[in-house]
Order: structure tokens, then C-alpha cells, then sequence
């Protein structure tokens, strides 16, 4: 994952405002917000589209990690093999699925990794 800084914070919510406000120029001003970083704040005025359009832009953003809540405990961190970080339990059927398989399982554990990156199969 990059890393974000503030001032893309600041650069990506102005090129936000200025996209939605090109198709509603005349709107008037609903409200604005304040991002500051050190050094540096920015006030972007709202419009009610722009309003409408960032609520919807962050209710509709799926973070690539939410593999969605666990069925026993609700937690919502599940790792990609679907193990609940919180309950440690294995998640839904395909995740009690690859816990029944890894327990019956008795091979070397580095032969399901495959062969090393860049080399040959061993
Ligand atoms: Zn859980």
C-alpha cells in the first residue's frame, strides 16, 4: 500500500470539489470544511451537490481488506484466508472448509507454498 499524505488529502479533496462543481457551477454554498495540515489548511466551500457526492463517495468506499464481518463474532477484520483476527475462528464455509483441510494435512507446510520467487521447483 503507498503512503498518503496529508497534502494528497488536501490536493484529492479540491480536485473532488472542483469535478463536482463543473456540473453546477450557479449552486450555492451549503457549507465548507476545513482540512489543515501543518503549515497548510485548506477551506473548501460545499455545494449540495458536492455535499450529496462526498457522502456518497465515502458510503460507497470499499476498503480491499474488508472481506466482509465475521459470522461468529461480527468482528470485521478477517484476514485473506478468512481467520477472524478478533476470534480467531475460521469464517463462512470456504473458511471452515481450508481449516478442515489444513488440519488433516500432514505434508511439509512449505510444499503448499509452491516453488521459492525467481528459482526452480525444489
Ligand atoms: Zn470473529
Amino acid at each position: 500500500m503507498t503512503q498518503t499524505s496529508l497534502d494528497d488529502v488536501l490536493v484529492a479533496l479540491d480536485r473532488f470539489v472542483a469535478r463536482i462543481d463543473a456540473y453546477d457551477p450557479a449552486a450555492k454554498p451549503l457549507g465548507a470544511v476545513e482540512v489543515a495540515v501543518p503549515g497548510q489548511a485548506a477551506r473548501l466551500s460545499l455545494s449540495a451537490p458536492v455535499a450529496r457526492a462526498l457522502v456518497a463517495a465515502l458510503d460507497g468506499y470499499h476498503d480491499p481488506r474488508d472481506q466482509g464481518p465475521c459470522e461468529h463474532c461480527g468482528g470485521r477484520r478477517l484476514d485473506h484466508n478468512f481467520l477472524c483476527l478478533d476470534c480467531q475462528r475460521p469464517n463462512g464455509v470456504f473458511g471452515a472448509l481450508l481449516a478442515e483441510r489444513a488440519a488433516a494435512y500432514s505434508g511439509d507446510p512449505a510444499a503448499l507454498l509452491g516453488p521459492p520467487e525467481g528459482g526452480a521447483s525444489r
